[in-house]
């Protein structure tokens, strides 16, 4: 994880201080995701996630605070080792990127979600009251897989329509 001289456009912490974060960027929109992993590790409806890329992110305090789980092979969850906030992933398939688990944000960030992923496996205690769209499976715009995400970089001059 780098660390970068500029001042950080976003930080973020866990419950205890222990671990601090920086993050130069945060690209593509929230998604809130209501799968298994997310549900359990965060021991809530849903996970609140974005990715940042890689090279934005750093931990500017804490680091040996960090323990991980690998929830699915090759997909690791960190968390802090003294109060267990879910802080970030990283994953093989999308080195690139980093999912920060918004939670931890302590900087404004009001951007709205892009929609409900996984709902086939939301809790039946979850209701939905809001009106985004509900996706049985990973939402569309929740491009973490094909690192980088393209979708509403706040920095980035707006997007030609595609060819064709
Ligand atoms: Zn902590
Ligand atoms: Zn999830």
């Amino acid at each position: 994880m780098s660390l970068s001289p500029a001042m950080p456009a976003h930080t973020a912490s866990c419950l205890c201080g222990g671990v601090r974060m920086h993050v130069s960027e945060i690209r593509g929109r929230r998604v809130l995701c209501h799968c298994r992993s997310c549900r359990k590790s965060s021991g809530s409806a849903y996970g609140a996630n974005v990715s940042v890329p890689a090279d934005g992110f750093g931990v500017v305090a804490g680091d040996a605070l960090l323990r991980s789980y690998e929830s699915s092979p090759g997909k690791h969850r960190f968390f802090c080792s003294v109060c267990g906030s879910q802080l970030f992933a990283r994953s093989a398939r999308w080195p690139g990127l980093v999912r920060l688990r918004l939670g931890a944000l302590d900087t404004p960030y009001a951007e709205p979600h892009a929609g409900h992923g996984f709902v086939a496996d939301k809790a039946a205690w979850d209701v939905i009251h809001d009106g985004a769209t509900q996706y049985p499976g990973r939402v569309p715009e929740d491009r973490s897989d094909t690192a980088p995400p393209s979708v509403d970089c706040t920095t980035c001059p707006p997007k030609r329509p595609a060819a064709g």
